[in-house]
């Protein structure tokens, strides 16, 4: 970890599945060019950097570039030792308006994702952002029965469940078989602007349900890039956003830097990985590195000031209202 890495005794246990995963995983929606063009080359290129710093945490999707960010993946993980890194991908999301969860489809889908990616087991399939489900209830009565079989035929080691709208975790897990749901990935509702899930973790962790804090950069918008077009929130909050990177920029840091640095610090043993978009081995870097860098308590303060009047304001999301 010299040169700007995560060493293996940082990496935590995922819930009470087993596995060990690094404090920071690598989110590759980005090698499906949703935040922009990625190149292949380049994004292997930074898998392969992650994997060499210690990053042993993989989360793609069938619907990240529609296919395209499992296939790059793919590519870049052919060849590394199978029992060098840990995979995660999803099943029941397939375009922006397409879901599928039936129990057919997520057993094909899961089939599918692996021939892509090149390995014959997943360690985490999640059910993706089950707050579109046509009927919700379906995940605990279908699609996670369907997956627990492909988990008792070695297919895959850890059920998980996605979406944004956070009183879906809860109700899914009350509904489904005990102890049949190992983690809980969540996203945009740990960071500057929303901390939401603070609340719900001490009860996830009594069940021994493990927790994946996604999108610290709340899908761009804490960058001094800014949200992607198609980004949910509204004007309030990305105007609160924008305010927030203008102060940064100066107090000589920069937004990007201040919302990882505050989301990776104050998880308190909660969370056991934070995945990060990482579009490009400079991303990584400077990712790494402000891992071990002091963090400017007085700066996260005044911008959580900046986003006072936002604070833990949400967007609709599928069959729920924000
Ligand atoms: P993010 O919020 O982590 O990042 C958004 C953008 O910021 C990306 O383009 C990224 O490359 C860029 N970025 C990263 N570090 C930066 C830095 N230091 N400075 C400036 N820009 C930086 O993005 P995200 O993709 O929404 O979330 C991360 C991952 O979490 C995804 O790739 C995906 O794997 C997972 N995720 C899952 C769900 C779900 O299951 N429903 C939802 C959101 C995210």
């Amino acid at each position: 970890a010299a040169d700007g890495g995560v060493s293996p005794e940082s990496r935590s246990e995922l819930g009470t599945t087993g596995i060990q995963v690094s404090p920071i995983g690598f989110g590759a929606s980005t090698l499906g060019n949703e935040f922009g063009l990625v190149s292949e080359e380049s994004g292997i290129h930074a898998v392969h950097e992650a994997l060499r710093r210690g990053i042993n945490f993989f989360d793609v999707s069938p619907y990240y570039g529609r296919t395209r960010a499992e296939t790059v993946l793919g590519k870049a993980l052919r060849g590394i030792p199978r029992d060098s890194y840990v995979l995660g991908t999803k099943v029941g999301r397939y375009d922006t308006d397409k879901f599928d969860f039936s129990a057919e489809r997520v057993t094909q889908s899961v089939q599918e994702s692996m021939e892509r990616l090149g390995v014959e087991h997943l360690d985490i399939i999640h059910c993706h952002d089950i707050e579109f489900a046509k009927d919700i209830d379906q995940i605990a009565t279908e699609t996670i029965p369907a997956l627990n079989k492909l988990k008792a035929e070695g297919k895959v080691k850890a059920i998980g469940i996605t979406g944004y709208p956070l009183e879906v975790f809860p109700y899914v897990l009350s509904c489904a078989e005990p102890g049949s749901i190992d983690v809980v990935l969540s996203y945009c509702n740990y960071c500057l602007q929303n901390d939401r899930l603070s609340l719900m973790l001490d009860g996830l962790k009594r069940h021994g349900v493990g927790v994946v804090n996604a999108s610290a950069l709340s899908m761009g918008m804490l960058t001094p890039k800014g949200p992607p077009e198609w980004h949910p929130a509204d004007k309030d909050t990305k105007e609160a956003a924008k305010k927030a990177s203008a102060y940064c920029n100066s107090r000589g840091s920069d937004l990007a830097t201040v919302a990882l640095q505050y989301a990776m610090r104050s998880r308190s043993g909660r969370i056991a990985s934070t995945l990060v978009g990482i579009d490009s081995v400079g991303t990584l870097k400077k990712n790494l590195a402000l891992l071990s860098s002091e963090p400017d308590w007085d700066l996260i303060h005044d911008v959580q000031d900046i986003f006072k009047d936002v604070h833990n304001r949400r967007w609709d999301s599928g069959h729920y209202l924000g």
